[in-house]
């Protein structure tokens, strides 16, 4: 909890708490109290803090400005894109949206501020890795009562509004999607989610989604490939290059 700082109005006011004011109905003796806007919008950002904290959501995502935050001019039409998907999102609650490109083009970033939103809109989100999804929704417990525990999780990020799958079809987990193992499990929750439940997914990966198949096998390329052959993002602004770019004597102006 952050402390609450009453606003000028309520706090020259008499109340019974900091953030309320009593007021007196006209006409009558009768007294009530008020809550002050100031105190609703404070108990609203709290409640978005909480959300944010169970959805794995940066609390600073909420504070990140996609007009002004993101760095680089090469990929500004993919982030027109996505600003529509985010700010559209109860249009595109069931698309899946795949956003690649290498390392430090602020993917995460994006991610993060793309939940903030989606929480901020009323919608519930989860945030995790796909290295977290796969030991969820893979094996079995064989203890009942943790395997029930097992199947609760699945079933909240089958029905989340919105999941973002991070670090995503990692070419550098190369050998643990080879063992396959985990594989069926994962063709079966996204089919479940996607196709049956008709939930949305953000895909965030190092990979281009045509290069899956060097790695994972049919029917899960497949699955992939057909639903985000419209939905699919690229970025290209690295942060620090296009920082130092910007400023070519920056790293000598130290005087
Ligand atoms: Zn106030």
């Amino acid at each position: 909890m952050t402390q609450f700082t009453p606003c000028r109005n309520c706090a020259a006011k008499l109340g019974p708490q900091k953030g309320f004011y009593f007021v007196k109905y006209k006409g009558t003796q009768q007294k009530g109290v008020v809550e002050c806007e100031c105190h609703k919008q404070f108990v609203q950002r709290e409640l978005l803090q909480y959300k944010a904290a169970a959805s794995n959501i940066w609390p600073q995502a909420f504070d990140y400005n996609i007009d002004t935050d993101y760095v680089g001019t090469k990929s500004i039409k993919e982030i027109q894109r996505l600003k529509k998907y985010v700010y559209e999102f109860s249009n595109y609650k069931n698309v899946m949206v795949y956003i690649h490109g290498p390392n430090g083009t602020q993917k995460s970033t994006l991610a993060h501020w793309i939940g903030a939103n989606v929480l901020h809109q009323g919608y519930s989100v989860k945030y995790l890795l796909m290295q977290s999804l796969l030991m969820t929704i893979s094996g079995f417990e064989k203890d009942e009562v943790r395997q029930q525990e097992k199947q609760a999780e699945i079933e909240k990020l089958k029905s989340v509004d919105l999941l973002i799958v991070d670090e995503a079809w990692n070419t550098s987990a190369v050998t643990l999607y080879k063992s396959g193992y985990q594989l069926p499990f994962l063709t079966q929750f996204l089919k479940e989610r996607f196709e049956v439940a008709r939930k949305g997914i953000v895909f965030i990966s190092n990979v281009s989604p045509e290069s899956i198949a060097k790695i994972f096998e049919n029917p899960l390329q497949n699955l992939i490939a057909r639903s985000v052959v419209r939905t699919t993002l690229k970025l290209e602004d690295n942060y620090m290059q296009t920082r130092t770019d910007f400023n070519p004597n920056s790293l000598f102006d130290e005087e």
